[in-house]
Order: structure tokens, then C-alpha cells, then sequence
């Protein structure tokens, strides 16, 4: 059976939107056989189970609504560990769950990540094994771990705009020294943040979004039909070091007048700087927002998802400059856990590809969640 089907249905039914291979059927569209043998295969592999309830109290259909009863499906618990590491120019934080998005174990720290990889990994590490600590699990039963740096990434490997001495050229996968077994996914934290917001959006109709963290400085991701956008040097979305008219302030980058330094220095300004700030992030998102043609622009980081007079700046300052186009604004649902959120449903994916043995074309496909992490 084709990899695809089979993650289909597994992910219909970890979604709740699917709970009866009819549900299957009409949702996928294939015909009830062809679902019948996906569904066979999964409950025969130990995937999936089946229980026969009465739902005439809920059921959705004619045959539901006699009170007939119905064969429900079920994802079987799986055993093992899915873990994920934000890395933050000042946090480190962690987070630990099952295979089914069940996050139970979550930590953050305040720490200065850019100074050296390796203490800033050794310290996430040793957090994690706090976490599974806590829970009675092994490292050895850690099947994937998403980690998010505040850099781009490219090929699993750090490349800072400018220099970084502590990060120039650093695979964190070397540094992290986990069994073989367990999945490492690394990569940016403006773009596993985007992810993190995109999967919680409940609108299907949302295909395409544009999430800036706006902070300690100024990260952006993109998410277009549906796939994280990263670019051929993993800066896509990155508009922080655009120059701003007026804007005097030196930038982390080495030049002057970056958006970056402007945000950065709002966020430790009072309100009429927060609010300049959020009109200049709108102006350049104006400018910037034809060439991607979102659906939402989600805003997050301290200022983005924390300050709701940014937030009102931005929108004011874009629609100025772009009063044809619409596009909803909203702060970050997840709030600074955006990209930590987003590394743990990757590694989940990575997760489950293994253990439910779909091939690696399938893993472009994107598993949503369903529901906030607690
Ligand atoms: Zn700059």
C-alpha cells in the first residue's frame, strides 16, 4: 500500500477527523475496499485499532444515526520519545512528549547561546535528560529531536549572517552526540516557528503565511502552500537587516540602520518606540508581502506576541502602504514557544516516519497538529 495512504489515514485519525473507514473514505476519497485494506494492514501491523461502539449519540451519518453499532478506529499508543531544543539568542529551552504530540515535560532558561555552540548544546542536553529523567524514559528511547537555532541553517549546518564565532559552521547534530537511532532535525528558528504557527491554524483554507519574531532583534519565516520556504541559504523571510529610512542605530550585522537594531531597541524602549517599530516592520512588509501573497502575517517574539499595541502598529502601517491587499494580522498563538513547538512536530514527523515505516518521499508531507501543546 502506497506510503502516502497509509500516512493519510494515520493522520486523519490522530487528527480526530476521521473515527470510522467511512469517515476515511469520504474524506480521502478512495473507495471504501481500498480504505478497508489500508485500515487491515495498520490494525494487522499493530498502527491502528478498532472497538465497536454505539454512536448512535454522535454518529454523523444515516447508519450512525439508526444506532447501529459502529467500528471506531483508534491510534495505538506508541512507545518512545520525541524531543526538542530551542535555542534563542537568550533562552535555551526544551521540550519533551510521546509520539502523539503529547507534550508532558517543558523547561526554558535564560542564557547568552551565542557566545559558544557547544555549552549552549551541552546545556539543552543535559535539560533534556532532566526531562526524561523526570518521566522514567531513556535516552535510547528518543526517536527524534527537533533543534532550533537562532541562524540560518543549511544542510544541517549553522551559517550566521556575518560572523559568529561561537556558531560559524557548527552541525549541532556532531555536538550532540545522541545514538544513532534517534532522528536529528536542525534548522532555523524563524522558519520551525512559522511551522509551529501554521500547524495550529485552524482555517484550511490557510495555505501561505508570513511569521516575524520581533524582539531581541527581528526573525522572519515563511510558510507557502503549505511547506516551509527556507531558500537556497536559509535566510528567506529573514527581514532584519533591511535598512530603514532615518534609522541611525548599528545592527549585530556590523551595518547601520537594520530594522533589527530598531526592533531591538524598542523592546527595551517605552510605548512610542514599540510603536515606531511596529511601523517600520508594517512599511517593510508591505514592500516585501507582493512577492509572497500571504494569507496571514502572524507576529511573534516578545513584541509581536506579547504587545498588542505592535501588533495594532504593524496592521496600521501596512494597510497604509498596501490598502488593496488583505491580509489578516495576528499575534503568535503559541507566543515564544512558536518555534520550539514547530521542532517538536518536526522531529514528530521524522518520528513517525521511522516507526510507521513511510518512505522518505512521504516525509515532505506535513503532519498537523491538532490541538496546543499544554
Ligand atoms: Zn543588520
Amino acid at each position: 500500500m502506497q506510503s502516502t495512504t497509509r500516512r493519510t489515514v494515520l493522520e486523519l485519525v490522530h487528527r480526530g477527523r476521521a473515527r470510522t473507514r467511512r469517515d476515511l473514505s469520504r474524506l480521502i476519497g478512495l473507495s471504501r475496499s481500498a480504505v478497508a485494506q489500508t485500515v487491515a494492514e495498520l490494525v494487522a501491523e499493530g498502527l491502528l485499532s478498532e472497538h465497536v461502539t454505539d454512536l448512535s449519540e454522535h454518529g454523523t451519518d444515516r447508519e450512525e444515526r439508526r444506532g447501529r453499532p459502529s467500528t471506531q478506529l483508534r491510534l495505538v499508543p506508541h512507545p518512545g520519545w520525541v524531543g526538542a531544543i530551542d535555542l534563542g539568542h537568550r533562552h535555551v529551552a526544551v521540550a519533551l512528549g510521546g509520539m502523539h504530540h503529547n507534550v508532558v515535560d517543558e523547561a526554558r532558561v535564560g542564557w547568552r547561546v551565542d557566545r559558544s555552540a557547544q555549552e549552549a548544546l551541552a546545556l539543552a542536553q543535559s535539560m533534556l535528560a532532566d526531562a526524561l529523567g523526570r518521566h522514567a524514559g531513556r535516552r535510547a528511547d528518543l526517536r527524534a529531536l527537533g533543534v532550533s537555532v537562532p541562524f540560518p541553517v543549511v544542510d544541517a549546518t549553522v551559517q550566521p549572517i556575518g560572523s559568529v564565532p561561537g556558531w560559524d559552521g557548527v552541525r549541532p547534530s556532531d555536538l550532540l552526540g545522541l545514538p544513532n537511532a534517534t532522528a536529528v532535525i536542525v534548522d532555523n528558528s524563524s522558519d520551525l516557528a512559522a511551522w509551529g504557527e501554521f500547524v495550529q491554524v485552524a482555517d484550511p483554507g490557510v495555505r501561505s503565511l508570513i511569521y516575524v519574531s520581533a524582539g531581541d532583534g527581528v526573525g522572519g519565516g515563511l510558510v507557502i502552500n503549505g511547506q516551509v520556504f527556507s531558500g537556497t541559504h536559509g535566510i528567506s523571510g529573514e527581514i532584519g537587516h533591511v535598512p530603514v529610512p532615518g534609522c541611525r542605530l548599528r545592527c549585530r550585522c556590523g551595518r547601520t540602520g537594520c530594522l533589527d537594531a530598531l526592533v531591538s531597541a524598542a523592546s527595551a524602549g517605552d510605548a512610542s518606540s514599540v510603536r515606531a517599530a511596529g511601523r517600520a516592520v508594517g512599511t517593510v512588509l508591505a514592500q516585501v508581502s507582493s512577492f509572497v501573497d500571504p494569507d496571514l502575517v502572524v507576529l511573534g517574539g516578545a513584541l509581536g506576541s506579547c504587545d498588542p499595541g505592535f501588533v495594532d502598529s504593524v496592521s496600521d502601517s501596512y494597510r497604509r502602504h498596501e490598502p488593496s491587499r488583505r491580509v489578516a494580522f495576528t499575534a503568535a498563538r503559541l507566543g515564544l514557544r512558536s518555534p520550539l513547538w514547530g521542532a517538536f512536530d518536526r522531529a514528530t514527523q521524522e518520528a513517525w516516519a521511522s516507526a510507521f515505516q513511510l518512505s522518505p518521499a512521504s516525509r515532505t508531507r506535513r503532519l498537523r497538529a491538532t490541538a496546543l501543546p499544554a
